[in-house]
Parts: structure tokens; C-alpha cells; sequence
């Protein structure tokens, strides 16, 4: 007899890893609210449970599928995307030295260059898609993490993952990668080399924008990891138990969520290459963009559901067009059901290397001619009020 096939990663999201719970026979996992489990007669602990700041039963399925999904030893939920990326900082020590990029989601490097800096960590910024840069900040024997996010925030510069892993080795440091907007549908960082990956889960993996999480894949379970975990026991960034519900819940639609939203926005950036009202679209799914070689490396079908466009009339006009549409919402976050249209520079503040005049755009599940026609329109009447101002 042939052995079954090995289920494929969609199988897996979808099934939830084909779990039954074996007294019920539920295909569905059950909530656990206790925050305190009972002692053995003999003072011990069995169950490996005592105390939810610690860890929570209900956390264990998400956990499992994401560690499978990206091809983990072990995966550790957290209360938000900041409180997993921060944890991976401060497992390290005051005097470390780390490289990031310079490009990254803003609030994670305001924190790098004020707390940790602050608390001791040696921080140098480059720009991640430069190799010949990531090489030159290395300082051998001190630079114990390399943290990468590609595609980055809000410009989608791309990071060659498996090439930064090979450069943060040689100097004897570890490679994390914020995965968040490429998802393991797209992009296996561990893979290719990096040995942490980070997401935030409020974004794809909940996919529904209603759950703050965060989640932490590592490639082995080694002691920093074992740091990582005993930090967020005591740091008490958790995920409450109904979240880590509503995550599963949102990880089993993860594959077809995230293949509609990466070709709605190859629709739309390809649509909007060429449209009179914008200076440039940014996306690594377009043949032209520079980071399109590497993406098409290492991501696995598809680009992504980020892009952002550059709006002709600056800062002023490209607010105009985020409040003039109708479909898209004009508001922060990404990688819901509904697309989301928002003004970064607004955001970040002074310092942020988003231009002024752009716009990032997080498609969502809509039909895609309804997000073209509404941005269209959007921006039509940019273009018609800024000629109006020229003459
Ligand atoms: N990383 C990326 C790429 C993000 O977009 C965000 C949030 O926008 C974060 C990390 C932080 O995640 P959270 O908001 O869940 O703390």
C-alpha cells in the first residue's frame, strides 16, 4: 500500500491541522478562559499548565499550524505584533548590536532608536536591499541580530532573504524577518535561511480586522528562544484566549485570502502603472519595480496585497484622493477583508522615509473593478482640482 500524500500547507490551514478533540470528537477547538490549573496530589504540575500568563490551551493549535505553515521547531502567539517584536530585542543584551533596516514598519524602529537604544542595545539602520550595506554594518562577535521585514513597509522595498541570512551567519548573528505583509503563503523565510520569523497577526493571519496578535516562528528551539518565551510569561504580553480562538478561526481562510488580495492588487498596480494622476506605483509584483527580481525568487504565488501609489500634486493631493474614495477606507492597519487606503506620512512624522505624497493601499477581498472604479474616481478629481489650482 502507497502512503497517503503529505498534505499540502492549504490542507493543513484548512483543517487546522485536521484536529479532533478526542472526547467530543469536535472538528472545532474549544476557548480555555481559566487563568490557573490545579496541582497534583503530589504538588507537581502534570500538565505542564499552572498559570495563563505562562501559556493557555487554547493557544496550542495556532501555534502548531503556524510552526507547520512556516516549517518551525515551535511558534509562540503574542498579545500584538509589537509585543513579539520586541520581544526578540530584548532577549538580547545591553551592549548587543543589531541591524535593521532603515525602511520597516515605523512604530517597531521609533522603538529601536529611542527604548532600546535608550536601554542599551547598539542600533544601526541600513537600507536591508543594499547587501554591500548589511555587509559593512556587520562588527563580527557583536552583531547578534539581523532584523529584516520584506516586503517593507510602506514602500515594499524587497530584502534578499536567503542573502542577508548567509551575511548575519558569517558574523556570527541570527536573521529574524518581520513576514507580515509576504504571509508562509507567499514566503518560508526559515527556508531560505533566517532562524526567527516574526508576524503581525492582527494583520493576514487573523485576516478579519478584529484581533490584536503577534506571533514569533522559530527555526530551532534553542535557549534564545527559550529567553523569548520566558520573557513573554513575564512580560505578560499574552494573547487572551478568545483571540487565539478567533485566530485559528482566521488562519484556516489564510491561503484564498491571501491569494485574492495578491491578485487584486496585481490588477490594481498594473492598472494604475500608467493613470495620469500618479507619479509611480509601488509593488514587487510590477516587472519594472526594483525589487521584482528578488521577489520573484522568493515569493511563491503571488506579490503580495500591498502596494502603495505616488499621487502628482504632492501631499496635499494625495490626502484629497485618501478622502475622496467611497469603497476603500481611509484608516490604518492592513490585510483585513476590506481594503484600507491611508496617508503614511500622516502617520509616521517627521523622520518617516514615506514621501509625502504617498499612499498605501491594502486590498482586501472587494471585487477588484469596484476598488479601480472608486479610485479612479478618487482620483480624476485630484487631478481636476490640481489643475484648477495651476491655472
Ligand atoms: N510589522 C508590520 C509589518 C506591521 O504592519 C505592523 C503593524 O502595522 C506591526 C509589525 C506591528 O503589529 P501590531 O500592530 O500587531 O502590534
Amino acid at each position: 500500500m502507497t502512503a497517503p500524500p503529505k498534505p499540502r500547507p492549504e490542507t493543513l490551514a484548512a483543517q487546522a491541522l485536521g484536529w479532533i478533540d478526542a472526547e467530543t470528537k469536535a472538528i472545532v477547538p474549544a476557548i480555555h478562559p481559566a487563568t490557573t490549573y490545579l496541582r497534583d496530589p503530589d504538588n507537581r504540575y502534570r500538565s505542564g499548565r499552572s498559570y495563563s500568563r505562562d501559556d493557555n490551551p487554547t493557544y496550542d493549535q495556532a501555534e502548531a499550524l503556524l510552526a507547520a505553515l512556516e516549517g518551525g521547531a515551535a511558534a509562540l502567539l503574542f498579545g500584538s505584533g509589537m509585543a513579539a517584536a520586541t520581544a526578540v530585542f530584548q532577549a538580547l543584551r545591553p551592549g548587543d548590536h543589531v541591524v535593521a533596516p532603515k525602511v520597516m514598519y515605523w512604530a517597531l524602529r521609533n522603538w529601536l532608536t529611542t527604548f532600546a537604544t535608550g536601554w542599551g542595545l547598539d542600533v544601526s539602520l541600513v537600507d536591508t536591499d543594499r547587501l554591500d550595506d548589511v555587509r559593512a554594518a556587520m562588527r563580527p562577535g557583536r552583531t547578534r541580530l539581523v532584523w529584516i521585514e520584506t516586503p517593507a513597509n510602506p514602500t515594499w522595498v524587497v530584502t534578499d532573504i536567503a542573502a542577508v541570512a548567509e551575511i548575519a551567519h558569517a558574523a556570527g548573528a541570527r536573521l529574524a524577518v518581520d513576514s507580515t505583509v509576504a504571509t508562509p503563503v507567499l514566503t518560508r523565510p526559515l527556508a531560505l535561511g533566517a532562524d526567527i520569523v516574526m508576524h503581525s497577526a492582527t494583520k493576514y493571519l487573523n485576516g478579519h480586522s478584529d484581533v490584536m496578535a503577534g506571533a514569533l516562528v522559530a527555526k530551532v528551539a534553542d535557549e534564545s528562544w527559550a529567553r523569548i518565551a520566558a520573557l513573554r510569561a513575564q512580560l505578560g504580553g499574552i494573547l487572551g484566549p478568545f483571540e487565539a480562538w478567533l485566530l485559528l478561526r482566521g488562519m484556516r481562510t489564510l491561503f484564498p485570502r491571501v491569494d485574492a488580495a495578491s491578485r487584486g492588487a496585481l490588477a490594481i498596480a498594473e492598472h494604475f502603472a500608467r493613470h495620469p494622476a500618479i507619479e509611480r506605483v509601488l509593488y514587487p509584483g510590477l516587472p519594472d519595480d526594483p525589487g521584482h527580481a528578488v521577489a520573484k525568487k522568493q515569493m511563491q504565488g503571488g506579490f503580495g496585497g500591498m502596494l502603495s501609489i505616488r499621487i502628482k500634486g504632492g501631499e496635499a493631493a494625495a490626502v484629497g484622493v485618501a478622502a475622496g474614495v467611497e469603497i476603500w477606507k481611509p484608516a490604518t492597519s492592513l490585510g483585513g477583508v476590506e481594503s484600507l487606503i491611508e496617508h503614511r506620512a500622516s502617520v509616521e512624522g517627521p523622520g518617516s522615509p514615506a514621501p509625502p505624497d504617498l499612499l498605501r493601499l491594502s486590498v482586501g477581498l472587494e471585487h477588484v473593478a469596484d476598488l479601480i472604479a472608486d479610485l479612479d474616481a478618487a482620483l480624476t478629481a485630484a487631478l481636476a482640482s490640481t489643475r484648477d489650482a495651476a491655472v
